[in-house]
């Protein structure tokens, strides 16, 4: 299935079950799940004592993706287009400086 089909998806499911939420708490629910992939790391390996240790449960990247999907929903924006804008941009940071990051750290 490609990442717009899902979009439609949770749209779908967000109807059908009543879940259709203000953009704002969308996006703290949004937070609030990276932070709970955060807490699996910092559990599993023991704040980082124990990086071997490291795990992310796959429900957690889950609740992100749902939740990240019900954002851009919200913004009526396509998250295939996003990333595809996004991967582009990256791209051409590497041609001209070798790097993908924004050159800000
Ligand atoms: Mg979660």
């Amino acid at each position: 299935m490609e990442l717009g089909a899902h979009q439609e998806k949770v749209e779908e499911f967000m109807a059908r079950h009543d879940m259709d939420s203000e953009l704002e708490f969308r996006i703290l629910d949004l937070v609030s799940e990276v932070g709970e992939v955060a807490k699996d790391v910092t559990k599993s390996s023991d704040y980082g004592l124990s990086p071997e240790e490291m795990e992310v449960k796959k429900d957690e990247i889950g609740d992100v993706m749902f939740s990240l999907l019900a954002v851009a929903n919200g913004f009526d924006i396509s998250v295939e287009d996003a990333l595809e804008a996004a991967m582009e941009k990256y791209e051409r940071r590497i041609e001209e400086r070798g790097d993908p990051g924004s050159g800000s750290r």
